[in-house]
């Protein structure tokens, strides 16, 4: 039996057991609680249970594929459902998720569910669209960098580790691959709120062409704040997550 690719579900088979192998290797220790999620045929869970971690769990939504992991890993920990449905906090405390190549088009809703839970998960192997990926691991002056760099940065120390070509697909997606780890960092902190800062930075990029004196005007900055603040003439893309905390500490 093999599961057949359902579009819908983004499922995209890699078929290079080397790559595979190298996307298990890079969750850091053995001693780790860690899920993977969308595992499929089980490609990289074959080689995520050769690393001996502390726990070991699948999530998967598809019903095939539920079957065929019942057929050919008969021990594996499987849970049933959506990931983005998934309560987390049932998960040990301190773990690490793994995942391929799951739908593109979810990538966001995961990553911004693990900034939800940002002081359970510690660290995240993925492999995501490349813009996506490198968006993710981008610094301040280059045009990936956006609200996703800044946010995840806060937190995490990120790095690209590769990228995947189309062709070690099956059937081939319509775009490259990058995998990425992202770790979280404990020592990494904002000194400011943290809901003003998320609002701001939100704000920056969506009007990423403007200059901040014009795409913050909506927030409540005072004039002479703006007037004194050389930030206000730059654009999102130049400012370092200090200077996204500075504008946070003086919003009223
Ligand atoms: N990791 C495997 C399979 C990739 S295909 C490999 O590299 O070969 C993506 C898998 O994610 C599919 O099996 C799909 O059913 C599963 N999936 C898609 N959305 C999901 C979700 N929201 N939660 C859990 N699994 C999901």
């Amino acid at each position: 039996m093999i599961v057949k690719a359902k579009k819908r579900l983004g499922q995209h088979f890699l078929n290079n057991e080397y790559i595979a192998e190298n996307i298990a290797c890079a969750i850091s220790t053995e001693n780790a609680h860690v899920l993977e999620i969308g595992p499929g045929m089980g490609m990289l869970t074959q080689f995520l249970l050769k690393r001996n971690f502390s726990q070991f769990a699948v999530i998967e939504l598809d019903e095939e594929s539920l079957e065929y992991l019942d057929k050919n890993f008969p021990t594996l920990k499987v849970y049933s459902g959506d990931f983005l449905k998934f309560n987390l906090d049932d998960f040990y405390n301190g773990f690490k998720v793994i995942t391929g190549n799951f739908p593109y088009n979810i990538s966001s809703q995961i990553l911004f569910k693990i900034l939800d839970n940002k002081d359970t998960v510690i660290e995240l192997v993925g492999m995501f669209q490349k813009e996506v990926a490198e968006r993710v691991c981008a610094q301040p002056g280059n045009k990936q960098y956006g609200i996703l760099s800044v946010l995840l940065q806060v937190y995490y120390d990120t790095e690209y580790l590769f990228t995947v070509s189309e062709h070690e697909f099956n059937p081939p997606p319509q775009v490259k691959s990058g995998v990425i780890r992202i770790t979280r960092n404990f020592d990494k902190k904002i000194n400011c709120d943290e809901q003003k800062f998320k609002l701001i930075v939100k704000t920056a990029f969506n009007y990423r062409r403007k200059t901040l004196r014009n795409a913050l005007h909506s927030l409540n900055f005072s004039p002479e704040f703006i007037n004194n603040t050389s930030l206000f003439s730059k654009r999102a893309e130049q400012l370092s997550i200090q200077d996204f905390e500075y504008l946070a500490r003086n919003l009223c």
